[in-house]
């Protein structure tokens, strides 16, 4: 599918970053600005737009065009993690507002939300987000103000149907916003499906090599809570560096590649793993067992992510074993690198969580698919 704007897929767009060049040295790649201030005209203006790099650094530009290309929406931001992108929709509410969020979601989000944004005024309440009922019995008409979704949503892979959550959220007066790290914007396009608002956490599959941290928002249109939204970032200054924000420009340039591989390998261990008798369940919007893969054929294309959860047949302890015993797989937290990760997550996100105690999470980089499934399979204990 060619892209309205620039004319070409998501793939071209990609490679070439949108295919600009710098028009000052002709190099064909972009320069870093490291300027913090810019000069006033005499006429008191600013001539070239910029006024201090808290709020705007050219670097973030072509980063922003290509975020807001990919999505197909109105307008991108840069933000200094992905944490900081999703806080900065919140904090643009109001305090009193009513917002609905799903249960299973990112930990360190759900962790905000439910101690600093309740105590600053917000009423969270986190719902069964797979659930069209749960969220019609939920909303509050004139009161909730904004539908946080995530999917496939952490660590389960639940898939929410952004089309009809939308639709539901509108009639009540509410935004929608959503987390599609895990989907990243070549596998779902929650704009198109009527969401309001998009986060990334670019930190993961955008940058892709373990060594930025950062966050983007894209939004559909710029209306007053897009203004706020902007506002928070301009104020708040939870920014990038620029030499953060050229990195990720040069990771994005092969997405398409990496997505591609995680998106097949994970399908592959996935239909291996369903099969194993050390492992009970399979988690992955892919397959056919799983409760989301009908709404996950609706609203994903090319693919169903590079992240997968296991529960293992021997319970927590056995879990714990096959993560402490692969040598490929490294024992580390986050997702979306070109190396695969294994993570017993229970242990990361405590008390309270809906993560059970045998589940692994596995987020599959791009290395040899035989190579991978050997190693998972030479860590399982003893049956
Ligand atoms: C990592 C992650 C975040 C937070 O992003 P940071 O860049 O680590 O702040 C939010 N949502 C999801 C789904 C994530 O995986």
């Amino acid at each position: 599918m060619a892209h309205k704007k620039y004319g070409y897929s998501p793939k071209t767009a990609l490679a070439q970053a949108l295919g600009k060049i710098d028009q000052e040295t002709q190099g064909v790649v972009l320069p870093i600005h490291v300027a913090t201030t810019y000069i006033r005209g005499k006429d008191n203006s600013y001539p070239s737009g910029n006024i201090y790099s808290r709020a705007d650094n050219p670097t973030y530009k072509p980063v922003e065009a290509l975020l807001c290309e990919l999505e197909q929406g109105h307008e991108a931001l840069l933000f200094g993690s992905g944490m900081a992108a999703a806080t900065a929709v919140f904090l643009a509410l109001s305090p009193g507002d009513h917002v609905l969020a799903p249960k299973v979601m990112y930990w360190s989000l759900r962790n905000w939300l439910l101690n600093f944004a309740t105590s600053w005024g917000l009423k969270i309440e986190l719902i069964d987000m797979t659930d069209i009922d749960a969220v019609k019995r939920h909303l509050q008409p004139g009161r909730t103000k904004l539908v946080w979704l995530e999917t496939p949503g952490n660590p389960l892979w639940t898939i929410s149907d952004i089309a009809a959550i939308s639709t539901l959220a509108h009639e009540a007066g509410a935004q929608v916003a959503v987390d599609s790290t895990c989907a990243t914007p070549l596998l779902t396009q929650p704009l198109a499906l009527g969401a309001d608002v998009v986060m990334h956490s670019c930190t993961k599959y955008l940058n892709g090599h373990s060594d930025v941290i950062a966050g983007a928002l894209i939004g559909a249109r710029d209306d007053a809570y897009w203004q706020r939204i902007r506002t928070v970032r301009a104020q708040g200054g939870a920014v990038p560096g620029p030499h953060d924000a050229a990195q990720l420009l040069r990771g994005m340039r092969t997405l398409h590649l990496r997505v591609r591989e995680s998106c097949n390998t994970a399908m592959f261990l996935a239909r291996q793993l369903e099969q194993h008798p050390a492992i009970a369940e399979v988690l992955y919007p892919g397959l056919k067992s799983f409760s989301g893969h009908e709404i996950a054929c609706q609203q994903m294309q090319g693919g169903f992510g590079g992240m997968l959860s296991v529960r293992v047949a021997g319970g927590e302890a056995a879990a714990i074993h096959v993560a402490a015993h692969t040598r490929l797989w490294k024992r580390a937290t986050s997702l979306g690198g070109v190396e695969s990760l294994i993570e017993h997550r229970a242990s990361v996100e405590g008390p309270g969580s809906p993560c059970p105690a045998d589940l692994l999470r596995l987020s599959v980089g791009i290395e040899d698919q035989d190579e991978l499934l050997a190693d998972l399979l030479q860590a399982m204990p003893e049956q």
